[in-house]
């Protein structure tokens, strides 16, 4: 693929330059949040920290934290740091982990949040040949919005069909040639599902890449989804606090997200102490918005679980990468006292030739907890004998053991009867919660 970048100046800025930039803007924006955001005033001066404090990003250690928990206070205005006249825009999280949370933006975010969009477009090679197929949900949600708006900067012409309505999807994909596809990586494993049951070959569509995010999605995931469309698979991060989709987007090198630097910046954490980890440790991503205007939070504790990594890209791009998140602290299960993510059984599951539909039913019986994963079979799998499945039931717990060191009682279960995601896909239920 072609070097391309939307914004170069920005995207391949030597390093030093990046920190410096992110320095003078951080004294600006801490300026800002104190004189206009009472709630992190409080917080700032419970802390004896003052602005003056902060003379670059060596003190940012130095703020205070945001969590999820002080904008569920502080909902629905408490963290606004301009005047409601100067807004122009509300959106809201989806809500996955509990109430949601609204977020506003003046038209000088939308930009911002929509170049951040067109970053993550041209990088997939997308320019104003394109077609672009946005099928993330519009709305409140930040997906739809986010990627319609960097691809009208780009100026592929854009098709704002939303999540959903499968049908329409695919015919509009076929009819009107769609090149680039954003969705969920859920609902891109469904259409491409879906093409499949239609007669349709990976190669009968003119998709050449997808930008598929807002959900935890594994390397398998991604192979299994590039198979079924015929096409590439980037991965692009974000969340609605720090703006939306956009906030990193991968490359061609398909080996992690480049942040986008000079308006977030990015820290790793230990989740238990607080305490800032070196480059290459794993911990929580916490992220400063630099220049959003309306809702600049400073240290948001996203709770996502990650890596960075400053190794020289091959693309050019000199922006920090995030690896993949492995899914929230707060996805994370604790059965029978070992943690469990969600994605490590969507690895083993396509390691060992299943679909991706899964559902995982957590309980309490006994006082110990109960661990159950429903899979679908694949429809040529389906005329199984009823010892054949047994047998495979059995095989596919084993490999659930030996990645999760712990044993689930595997469901093997009929093609289509798992509901499919259009949004993001719901893995979890865990009844223990319920209580
Ligand atoms: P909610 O918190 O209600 O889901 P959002 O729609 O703002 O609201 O979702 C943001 C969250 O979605 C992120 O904090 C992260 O957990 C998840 N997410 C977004 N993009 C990705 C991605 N590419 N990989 C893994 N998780 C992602
Ligand atoms: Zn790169």
């Amino acid at each position: 693929m072609e070097k391309r970048y939307y914004q170069p100046e920005i995207e391949t800025m030597p390093v030093e330059e990046i920190k410096k930039m992110q320095s003078e803007k951080l004294v600006k924006q801490v300026r800002h949040v104190y004189e206009n955001m009472p709630y992190y005033r409080n917080l700032m001066d419970e802390k004896g920290v003052t602005p003056d404090d902060i003379k670059g990003i060596e003190d940012l250690h130095k703020l205070p934290f945001l969590t999820k928990a002080d904008l569920r206070d502080a909902y629905p205005y408490g963290l606004l740091a301009k005047p409601l006249d100067e807004c122009v825009r509300i959106q809201s999280t989806s809500g996955t982990t509990g109430k949601r949370v609204v977020a506003f933006y003046t038209q000088h975010d939308v930009d911002l949040w929509e170049d951040c969009c067109a970053r993550a477009l041209v990088a997939v090679g997308g320019s104003e040949k394109d077609v672009c197929q946005v099928a993330y949900g519009y709305g409140l949600f930040t997906g739809g919005p986010g990627l319609n708006g960097g691809s009208h900067k780009v100026g592929c012409l854009t098709l704002p069909m939303s999540s959903g309505n499968t049908e329409r999807q695919i015919q509009f994909m076929m009819d009107l040639e769609a090149t680039i596809l954003c969705c969920t990586p859920s609902y891109a494993a469904y259409i491409g599902e879906s093409l499949k049951e239609r007669g349709y070959k990976p190669t009968d569509n003119k998709l050449k890449a997808g930008i598929f995010g807002a959900e935890p999605w594994t390397e398998e995931m991604r192979r299994s989804i590039e198979e079924s469309l015929g096409i590439k698979a980037y991965d692009i991060y974000g969340l609605t606090e720090t703006s939306g989709p956009g906030v990193s987007f991968e490359c061609e090198e398909q080996t992690g997200m480049h942040i986008n630097e000079d308006h977030f910046l990015a820290e790793i954490i230990d989740p238990d102490t607080g305490e800032v980890l070196p480059e290459g440790e794993k911990g929580e991503l916490v992220f400063t918005s630099l220049d959003k205007e309306a809702f600049p939070l400073l240290r948001y504790r996203t709770r996502d679980i990650c890596v960075l990594s400053r190794k020289k890209c091959s693309c050019g791009r000199t922006l920090i990468k995030m690896a993949k998140p492995m899914g929230r602290s707060d996805d994370m299960l604790i059965i029978r006292g070992v943690n469990v993510f969600p994605s490590q059984i969507e690895t083993v599951l396509l390691n060992e030739g299943y679909s991706p539909n899964y559902q995982i039913i957590v309980d309490r019986a006994n006082n110990t907890d109960t661990f159950d994963i429903n899979v679908e079979l694949n429809p040529e799998q389906f005329t199984d004998t009823v010892s054949g499945i047994s047998a495979m039931e059995k095989k596919l717990a084993e490999a659930m053991k030996t990645m999760l060191g712990i044993n689930p009682a595997i469901h093997l279960v009929a093609p289509k009867s798992i509901t499919r995601s259009e949004g993001k896909a719901v893995r979890v239920i865990d009844k223990r919660k319920l209580i």
